[in-house]
């Protein structure tokens, strides 16, 4: 028999059973970025070596040692894109589409790198991505937050953590920049090679190295915020002023620079703690700059990408988890007497709904913990009793699956509420 032929090292075949979560994963993208206005755009899976080197920058990881590059038959270099920013910007600027008016542009599709495969990590992967031209303040920045914050919520992912920081107009960079490079030239022995190499061209880049032998050094490396002009502090207060407004909470940290060199302003990754290692979903921010850089009059510009596989991951550990407890129904309660009022209330909707799945949560805890116990128990809806509800003889009524405001009903109403609520829902 002839040799088995593998699939290459780093890139994998979707076989039909996780075909339904990215084919879920795909259709709630394109819905939500749609409904935000954004329209869909394609570029091609290859491109000229020299769009990447000039817009991604010739030092950073990606361009010195990740990309796929080869040459074309009549000798030209080309290369499988490592991300699609760059082309987004090529294709705008060749259609004539990012003189003057604005633009909201989402694409999806395969990225390769030639990264050390692992969990998370591979050579073929790809990502979701929206990109916003001609639009100067933090408005778009927030709105591109909201975006991804909406989209955990639809795909029911509550722990993906929100952090941000500013890097400064163009000169407080470079202000930064000699600040930077005067600190680790102090510490030189104390850099790793790939540092060293950096000081000379990409100091900020130094701040993202994952090396463990170099935090204690990052740490306590010169702070960007220090470094912030006036007119970069409005704008990042205006952005953190949106975000407190809409609910959206965030971490500010003064580490976060994100790998690639075109990024001003504001910078943001959503991390989640569930992946191990590979915790970064979502990365992006503000790349004013990148068009011109590209050949086009300045404009401009600020988006964010993310990994489908790491999101695929996070879906399928939520459907396991929830396969392994599934129920309909999670009734949390908190306070003297609130359990007898839960078990009889459960009790009660036991004999009107025989199949209900109903778990009433035991045991205490913190209303923090029940809930997180409610999520992990893939029920559709929580039934809270705290101590207002029990002396209102009422129930809350919470969503956990769906965009949809939590409810209060007397307790009397609660059947007919669940009959209502879960009729043709209740699993057999
Ligand atoms: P990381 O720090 O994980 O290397 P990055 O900064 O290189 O990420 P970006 O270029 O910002 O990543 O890409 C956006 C997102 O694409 C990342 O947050 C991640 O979710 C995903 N991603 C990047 N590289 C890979 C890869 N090799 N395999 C799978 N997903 C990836
Ligand atoms: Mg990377």
């Amino acid at each position: 028999m002839a040799e088995l032929l593998q699939v290459i090292r780093g890139m994998h075949d979707i076989l039909p059973a996780d075909m339904p979560v990215w084919n879920q994963l795909e259709d709630e993208y394109r819905a939500l970025v749609e409904s935000y206005g954004y329209r869909q755009i394609r570029t091609p899976i290859v491109e000229k070596t020299a769009l990447f080197a000039r817009s991604i920058g010739a030092v950073t990881d990606i361009v010195e040692k990740e990309m796929y590059s080869f040459e074309d038959r009549n000798g030209d270099s080309l290369s499988l894109r490592p991300e699609n920013t760059a082309s987004v910007v090529r294709a705008g600027l060749q259609a004539g589409m990012l003189s003057e008016q604005q633009h909201r542009l989402w694409y999806s599709g395969p990225m390769f790198r030639h990264e050390r495969p692992q969990k998370g990590r591979y050579r073929q992967f790809h990502q979701f991505g929206a990109e916003t031209f001609g639009i100067a303040g933090a408005d778009i920045e927030a709105e591109l937050i909201l975006i991804a914050a909406r989209f955990w919520k639809r795909l029911g992912l509550t722990d993906i953590d929100l952090q941000i920081n500013s890097l400064g107009s163009n000169e407080c960079r470079q202000r930064f920049r000699s600040i930077l490079v005067e600190y680790f030239r102090d510490h030189y022995d104390a850099l790793d090679e790939d540092s060293r190499r950096r000081l000379e061209t990409n100091p900020l880049r130094i701040l993202d190295s994952k090396n463990p032998e170099m935090q204690d050094l990052i740490e306590a490396a010169p702070a960007l915020q220090d470094s912030l002009d006036q007119e970069s502090r409005d704008h990042f207060d205006e952005l953190t002023d949106i975000l407190d407004k809409t609910g959206v909470s965030y971490e500010v940290n003064q580490r976060l620079v994100r790998g690639l060199d075109y990024y001003c302003h504001t910078v943001f990754e959503w991390v989640t703690e569930t992946l191990g290692a590979q915790g970064t979903v979502c990365g992006g921010g503000r790349y004013d700059g990148l068009v011109e850089q590209l050949g086009g009059k300045p404009n401009y510009a600020a988006g964010f990408s993310m990994g489908c596989e790491r999101l695929v991951s996070m879906l399928i550990d939520q459907d396991r988890a929830q396969a392994e407890t599934g129920c309909d129904v999670y009734l949390s309660m908190r306070g003297a007497n609130s359990v007898a009022v839960a078990q009889r209330l459960a009790e009660n909707l036991r004999d009107h709904l025989p199949r209900l799945e109903l778990v009433v949560h035991a045991g205490g805890g913190s209303f923090k913990s029940q809930m997180r116990k409610a999520d992990k128990s893939g029920a559709r809806i929580a039934l809270i009793l705290g101590e207002s509800e029990i002396e209102a003889d009422t129930v809350a009524v919470k969503f956990l699956r769906e965009e949809r405001p939590q409810e209060e009903i007397p307790q009397a109403d609660l059947v007919t509420k669940m009959t209502s609520l879960l009729g043709n829902n209740q699993r057999t």
